[in-house]
């Protein structure tokens, strides 16, 4: 019972051609013309391996491996298959052909599954393409969190809603209709490219999640008074001094919380900019990831900033603004992911088993199985990339390497799909 390298390639390099950049990597956005000839290729592979392929009232594609108890719940395996602009060829895309390729073998193998499984190919993952915290959208109507008015919202750089692309797409949607009973779905399993420099970097072949950190975003400006240098400094309204009394206070909030959060700003715009005059505008993005469950019972973060955003602007005569960027519907920021620990437990024995080196990486950016993780028992495999570098035309995984982490999922898989 192998994976087969070369369908591993193939699968990969044509789904790699159908990008609307051709030269400078792959560009597969949501309801795009390429994303439906990826779909059509997807569905094609999995009509020859006889499964019932399907798409629900949100354009995700599931293909059915019936089990011998039809009625049991089912394991979902996959990922998405949509891209940002100018984005690689395994990010997402790598767990949907490590799905594919698992039940290809299954079928060539005649391995016998109680649990029914389905491939799943999600076609609207990075929230890129409609903007901040519209992300992992097929999961979210999957799970039954994503909502009508979000689809009348989010632009992309089109200028089109959601629904107004969807619509170009071919697709009505019908949230109601694509909401899934989570009861009926045993587990959720993803592979998916590391997106950081660990794996290569200590030469481990797989990487297993415990959990994912949750992610809470923040917009804040600062509206002060445009004058030149000379400026009395005592009636000054200098923005970036608001702005930087706010990093400063966020440090320290966030570092009396101690372990389990963490707190960034990691961008910041001034205007106008130049050594002549005091800045008028200032803009900070703050980016707070949580670790551990508990931390947020401990404090409300929005309304800590607003204390520390009132006394900037008693001090210092500068208006400050606050924009949460959150995923629609969710809380802002989100408790961590926290994933199977017995199929983690399982998927270190595989690895044991195949002579397969792996580690813990409890990183990671926004996956679809942070959304299931609150339904299903949900796991993860990471496979190394190359130097870190993800969502560009350099992100490489070596395609042995990922066949490493198509046989954990093969393995993981044929064991959780039995009776018992
Ligand atoms: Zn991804």
């Amino acid at each position: 019972m192998h994976t087969s390298l070369d369908r591993i390639i193939n699968d990969l390099e044509t789904l790699a051609t159908y990008t609307s950049t051709p030269g400078e990597g792959v560009t597969r956005s949501s309801y795009s013309k390429e994303d439906q000839m990826a779909k059509d290729y997807l569905k094609k592979e999995m009509e020859k391996i006889g499964l019932d392929v399907h798409e629900d009232a949100f354009s995700t594609v599931f293909g059915r491996r019936e089990g011998k108890n039809p009625n049991a719940p089912t394991i979902i395996i996959g990922s998405h298959y949509d891209s940002v602009v100018n984005g690689g060829r395994f990010d997402g895309t790598a767990g949907v052909v490590a799905a594919l390729e698992t039940l290809r073998v299954f079928e060539e193998n005649n391995i016998e599954n109680y649990y029914p499984i389905e491939i799943i190919a999600m076609n609207a993952e990075e929230g890129e393409t409609f903007g901040p915290g519209s992300g992992v959208s097929n999961s979210r109507a999957m799970v039954g969190t994503l909502t009508e008015k979000e689809l009348d919202l989010a632009k992309n750089r089109f200028g089109e809603t959601k629904r107004e692309a969807m619509k170009k797409y071919g697709l009505v949607p019908d949230l109601e209709a694509a909401k899934r009973d989570m009861s009926k779905v045993k587990s959720f399993i993803e592979l998916h490219i590391e997106q950081g420099p660990n794996l290569e970097a200590q030469n481990i072949d797989i990487g297993l999640v415990e959990f994912l950190a949750g992610i809470g975003r923040y917009m804040v400006k600062f509206h002060g008074k445009f004058e030149d240098s000379t400026a009395s400094m005592d009636t000054r309204q200098d923005a970036l001094i608001a702005a930087s009394k706010f990093i400063l206070a966020l440090n320290q909030l966030i570092n009396e919380l101690g372990e389990g959060i963490t707190g960034t700003v990691g961008m910041i715009n001034v205007s106008p900019n130049s050594n002549q005059y005091v800045p008028e505008f200032a803009e900070i993005s703050v980016e707070i990831r949580t670790m551990d469950k508990t931390v947020l019972d401990k404090v409300n973060i929005l309304e800590e900033f607003k204390k520390i955003i009132e006394m900037i602007e008693a001090e210092t005569n500068v208006k400050v603004e606050i924009e949460e960027r959150a995923r629609i519907g969710y809380p802002n920021p989100t408790p961590p992911s926290v994933m199977d620990k017995e199929t983690v437990k399982l998927m270190e024995d595989i690895c044991d088993e195949l002579n397969y080196s792996s580690m813990i990486i409890n990183k990671g950016t926004g996956h679809d199985a942070m959304i299931t993780a609150e339904y299903v028992p949900t796991n993860m495999i990471y496979v190394p990339s190359k130097e870190g570098i993800s969502h560009h035309p350099d992100e490489w995984t070596d395609y042995e390497d990922l066949q490493k982490g198509i046989e954990v999922m093969l393995h993981t898989v044929k064991k959780l799909c039995q009776k018992g």
